[in-house]
């Protein structure tokens, strides 16, 4: 990786766009702080491949989630945030000072709000790389589901995104497979009851993918495997959903800021917001295995922005 030179100075740096982001980003360009963000690889975060939101409170009619950070995005340039894309793949401290190397420039800041997010999780099951993108292999209905009008897909995961996913794709596809390894669902109860209703929506229980079947070009079925039976079987499909959880952000920042067992930054015991560098706060998914809610991201990310600048109040004379 090249890193050239350095091209910004800023006191505030803001890494990631996500919910959480960009509330941090609303708060402290309100407060003058002139946050430079950095939209990293996928600009609005996971909200840009969901459908519509319904919890997010203030939208009794629920909104769709590219709108939403949209809003945000546009909310914060009005207070004076401003935005690069790059990719940091390190985060340095050097003195008073976090360095962030981007691609070709690193970033010189006072104060750094890490707010990363979570990226979803493959299978690593043979077929899964080789179709991946484009091929039959997708992991964002959102983005490819309209590719498969009128086939028969299917949606690897039991939780509230594989949920969304699937009923989603019934849209398009007059048959939407969602594949379990366990006998309920992880989803919530309104969410999978919703899947159970669906006609579209055929749950298959206690199993989980083997192997991505296909004709060297694209997806044509799946082999799976009963978890309970050890039974296998071919399921004629042209395209599977993995929607299988979410690993943190975090490697990019090995260097000084700790993690879990699973990745998810440590965070100060008495304050979530703040990790345990002086001048390095926390938000969103990157730290919190728990929850991993829009709204709760951008409460962590008005929590991350306003003990920032408390901090950059009483360090930056
Ligand atoms: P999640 O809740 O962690 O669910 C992951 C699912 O994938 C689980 O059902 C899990 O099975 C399954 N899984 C994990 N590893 C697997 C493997 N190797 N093979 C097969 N299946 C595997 O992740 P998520 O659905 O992405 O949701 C993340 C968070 O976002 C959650 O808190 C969720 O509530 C939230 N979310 C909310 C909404 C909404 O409110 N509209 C929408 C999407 C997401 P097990 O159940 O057996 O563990």
């Amino acid at each position: 990786m090249l890193t050239t030179k350095i091209i910004e100075k800023k006191v505030l740096i803001i890494l990631g766009s996500g919910c959480a982001g960009l509330t941090a980003a609303i708060y402290a360009a309100r407060g003058a702080l002139r946050p430079l963000v950095i939209d990293g690889n996928q600009p609005g975060g996971q909200l840009t491949t969901t459908t519509d939101i319904e919890n997010f409170p203030g939208f009794p009619d629920g909104i769709g989630g590219y709108e939403l950070v949209d809003r945000m995005r546009k909310q914060a340039e009005r207070f004076g945030a401003t935005f690069v894309s790059d990719h940091i793949h390190t985060m340095r401290q050097d003195g008073n000072a976090f360095f962030l190397d981007g691609v070709t420039t690193t970033y010189e800041a006072r104060a750094v709000i890490v707010a990363t997010g979570a990226s979803p999780y493959l299978l690593g099951v043979p077929g899964e790389a080789e179709y991946f993108g484009g091929k039959g292999v997708s992991i964002c209905a959102t983005c490819d589901g309209a590719f498969y009008r009128g086939k028969e897909v299917a949606v690897i995961g039991g939780g509230d995104s594989a949920v969304e996913e699937a009923i989603f794709l019934t849209r398009f596809c007059p048959k939407v497979y969602l594949i379990h390894r366990r006998d309920s669902l992880r989803a919530s109860v309104p969410m999978a009851q919703r899947a159970k209703e669906n006609p579209r929506v055929q749950i298959i229980w206690d199993s989980v993918l083997a192997e991505v079947l296909g004709n060297g070009q694209h997806v044509t079925g799946l082999r799976i495997r009963n978890v309970k039976t050890e039974a296998e079987q071919t399921l004629p499909c042209a395209g599977v959903f993995i929607s299988v959880g979410h690993r943190p952000n975090s490697g990019f920042a090995a260097e000084i800021l700790p993690t879990d067992e699973k990745g998810y930054f440590i965070s100060l015991a008495d304050d979530a917001s703040c990790s345990p560098v002086d001048g390095v706060f926390l938000a969103g998914d990157c730290a919190d295995s728990s929850y991993q809610q829009a709204v709760i991201a951008a409460g962590a990310g008005a929590k991350a922005a306003i003990a920032a600048e408390r901090w950059l109040m009483r360090v930056v004379k």
